[in-house]
């Protein structure tokens, strides 16, 4: 959490309130969130967090964000378990409970963006634009538009279970847990199936299956299940529609059986055992 679903609908709230704003700004209240290319001074903090700079997009790759600026800077922000990044009128007061890591002001009179993260698995990326496709080389293709043929050519030869290799985010970038369980329940495969096991047509549903249940995610604003909001603090909606996600020892809503879980991939997994054979 928060996966691509997530991340996405941060994107779409900001977008509005973000674009064509100036950075006029930004507190950085714990400098080790903040990674720049190696040899930059941290003297350039306010160049590296994008003051002066006027936001003209923002994009995503799997769970990553960009913001990039007029003058070709990037700024990537990567929410890891427990990431938040939320546009308010007002700055967020300095408390350290809160976690707020920075701080950015919007100018003129465009409010605050900020980015707070308790478990500090997430953090900031200071990069030129035209280091973001080398950087994002790194991931697989964006889980939203993945096509069968990708995903068998990252996963085919693979003996782990598939459930283990839709997490991988080198195979394909934005699947974490709740999706993968849902994707394969949609699919009606056990995500303990051997990738190699599987023929072509089957990546075909599958991948067919992942950007479905990510789709009607996005178009749900995401999944709240504790403390997840958009960029504007509001909580998703997605979470109702989970068939499996969350559900073990519920009925299968198709075929009423008692849904199983168990440990794949170090993460709990529900499935139907009479849907997903
Ligand atoms: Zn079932």
């Amino acid at each position: 959490m928060p996966e691509l679903p997530e991340v996405e609908s941060i994107r779409r709230t900001l977008e509005p309130r973000l674009l064509g704003a100036r950075v006029s700004g930004a507190s950085l209240r714990r400098p080790d969130v903040l990674s720049a290319p190696p040899g930059e001074p941290r003297t350039n903090r306010g160049r590296q967090l994008l003051v002066g700079g006027q936001i003209t997009l923002l994009r995503r790759h799997g769970k990553q964000l960009a913001l990039l600026t007029h003058d070709r800077r990037a700024c990537i922000v990567q929410l890891g378990m427990s990431g938040v990044l939320r546009w308010s009128p007002e700055a967020p007061a300095c408390d350290p409970s809160h976690h707020v890591h920075c701080v950015w002001t919007l100018g003129p009179g465009r409010g605050h963006l900020w980015f707070a993260d308790p478990r500090r698995f997430g953090g900031l990326t200071s990069l030129r634009d035209s280091s973001l496709p080398s950087h994002w080389a790194a991931l697989g293709p964006d889980a939203l538009s993945i096509s069968g043929t990708d995903l068998r050519r990252a996963l085919g030869r693979s003996r782990r279970p598939v459930k283990a290799a839709l997490l991988d985010q080198h195979a394909l970038a934005g699947v974490g847990n709740i999706y993968a369980d849902e994707a394969l329940f949609l699919a009606r495969f056990s995500p303990r199936t051997p990738c190699c096991s599987l023929a072509a047509d089957a990546w075909d549903t599958l991948a067919c299956a992942v950007r479905t249940v990510l789709a009607q995610a996005v178009a749900a604003g995401g999944s709240t299940l504790r403390d997840y909001r958009d960029g504007e603090g509001n909580a998703g909606r997605y979470q109702a529609r989970h068939s499996v996600y969350g559900r073990a020892g519920l009925p299968c809503p198709t075929c009423g059986s008692s849904l199983s879980s168990g440990l794949l991939a170090q993460r709990t997994t529900v499935w139907c055992p009479a849907c997903q054979r």
